[in-house]
């Protein structure tokens, strides 16, 4: 396969090559963690320090200054949140799963393909008025940032966008959660 065929089956928010970089590092592993997933596995992405500092300059030039705070989600969103947060000057605040937060927090339940999920966020995490980006690695059913998003929003927070490394856009997780901006760097 040439070059220009292998870039043309990739795509992405900030552009083909940016959305080329992160598929050639991202490792599909197969009926994990249960039969019938395939487990989009980014640790490859993370760890190559040219491909991440690529993918943190991608999701901020996308917002720009359009942001005050940066929400992580537990677990991997902490990773990029941090170093979001670290490369604008912004504050990080962590959504986590339930009965983490040490102070009063607003939680939120989501549907898991078997059960029900719950995240939480400190009651007192924004100041009146604060744009806040929120992160994470994997975009799926858009379950898990739907929820987030509507933590951000009862705590006070203006959300300013959604962006993560990789969204499988075949299960609609954006559509769920417009109007609000979503931000992928590669769509598959
Ligand atoms: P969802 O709520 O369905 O959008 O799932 C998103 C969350 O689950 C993210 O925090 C991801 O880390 C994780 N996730 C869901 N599906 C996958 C997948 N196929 N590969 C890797 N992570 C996934």
């Amino acid at each position: 396969m040439t070059e220009g065929a292998t870039e043309t089956a990739v795509r992405g928010d900030s552009g083909v090559a940016t959305a080329a970089l992160v598929a050639s590092r991202v490792v599909d592993v197969p009926d994990f963690p249960k039969p019938g997933v395939v487990f989009k596995d980014l640790s490859p992405v993370f760890a190559d320090g040219a491909v991440f500092h690529r993918v943190i300059d991608a999701m901020v030039d996308h917002y720009g200054d359009g942001f005050d705070v940066v929400v992580g989600i537990e677990a991997r969103g902490f990773v990029l949140a941090a170093a979001v947060a670290y490369a604008t000057g912004a504050g990080v605040v962590p959504v986590r799963k339930a009965g983490k937060l040490p102070r009063a927090a607003y939680a939120a339940s989501y549907e898991l393909e078997y059960g029900t999920a719950e995240l939480e966020v400190h009651r007192d995490a924004f100041g009146p008025g604060q744009r806040v980006l929120v992160v994470d690695d994997v975009l799926a059913t858009g379950g898990t940032a739907e929820a987030s998003l509507a933590l951000v929003e009862r705590a006070g927070g203006t959300v300013a966008g959604f962006t993560v490394v990789l969204e499988l856009g075949f299960l609609g997780g954006r559509t769920r959660l417009a109007p609000r901006p979503v931000h992928a760097l590669l769509s598959v």
